[in-house]
């Protein structure tokens, strides 16, 4: 069995307090910042490790990102993955979900045949938790989210469940498929230094656009679909007040503002 987890780096939330803002091109620099795993991903690529550990096959690893995120794809060599794509040109940059959608499913067609595709279901950073669905789209496959359960099933179609606000549903989907994951659908293993070890062997390719078929004029800054209107930061302020007294002076001073606002 072939999957392929689409694993994103982002900031590392430990250090966000370093990102700062491009007024000219509305976008986040995150240079200087150490990037980590995109944690649903994490999720995505455990169920790919096990997968492949009950059913055999392979899992490929495409990341869209500067070079900066080798480390980051390294990381996912050691995890468990046999090999990694960075996908890293200045062409990509700047570009939206649309854009990154499909160099993301450029690469897994020119990577050849694909039964499973994994992403989480939102980043951390951009978290629009467009891009899966994107992938699917331009992959013309089934696409299901908010995946807490994926059970695989031998000639026949898997049973998949997905999260919904009221509980969940349980679905047969049939490979060739996109899958986006939620938390709750394992628990990631940890890294030992044999597999850090052993990840330092494994194949880490940096393809650019040239390595893709012609892209569609949907990619980078320039040519993406939606352009940024604004992007700011909110403005702190000091809106939070600490009551003093014990906790029952407190309940009733916090009850008698309430009060005088109208609330009760
Ligand atoms: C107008 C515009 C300009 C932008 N310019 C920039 C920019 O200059 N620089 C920049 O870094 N970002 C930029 N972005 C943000 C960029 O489009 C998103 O970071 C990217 O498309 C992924 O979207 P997301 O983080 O919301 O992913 P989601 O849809 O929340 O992610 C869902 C899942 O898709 C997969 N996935 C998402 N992105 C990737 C990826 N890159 N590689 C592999 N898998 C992935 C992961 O599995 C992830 O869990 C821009 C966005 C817009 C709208």
């Amino acid at each position: 069995m072939r999957t392929m987890v689409l694993l994103k780096a982002v900031p590392d939330p430990r250090h966000w307090h370093q990102l700062r803002l491009d007024p000219e091109t509305r976008t986040l620099i995150r240079s200087g910042v150490p990037m980590t795993i995109n944690p649903l991903d994490r999720h995505a690529l455990e169920e790919a490790i096990r997968l492949r550990e009950t059913r055999g096959g392979e899992v490929i690893v495409i990341s869209m990102a500067p070079p900066e995120a080798g480390p980051v794809l390294r990381e996912a060599l050691a995890f468990g993955a046999d090999r990694a794509v960075l996908l890293s040109d200045r062409k990509f940059a700047g570009s939206d979900t649309l854009g990154t959608a499909h160099v993301l499913a450029e690469a897994v067609r020119a990577l050849g045949g694909f039964d499973l595709v994994l992403a989480g279901d939102e980043t951390i950073d951009g978290g629009t938790a467009q891009v899966s669905a994107q992938v699917a789209e331009f992959l013309g496959v089934a696409n299901l989210m908010h995946v807490s359960r994926v059970e695989a099933r031998k000639d026949r179609p898997w049973l998949v469940r997905s999260m919904n606000e009221r509980g969940s549903i349980l679905v047969e989907i049939a490979p060739p498929m996109v899958l986006s994951v939620v938390k709750g659908l394992n628990e990631p293993r940890y890294v030992t230094m044999m597999n850090i070890l052993e990840a330092e062997q494994k194949d880490l390719a940096t393809w650019t656009a040239e390595d893709l078929p012609p892209l569609e004029p949907i990619v980078g800054l320039e040519d993406s679909a939606t352009q940024m209107a604004d992007l700011f930061v909110p403005e702190g302020g000091q809106r939070a007040e600490l009551l003093g007294g014990d906790p029952p002076a407190q309940a009733r001073e916090l009850a008698d503002r309430l009060h005088r606002l109208g609330f009760c």
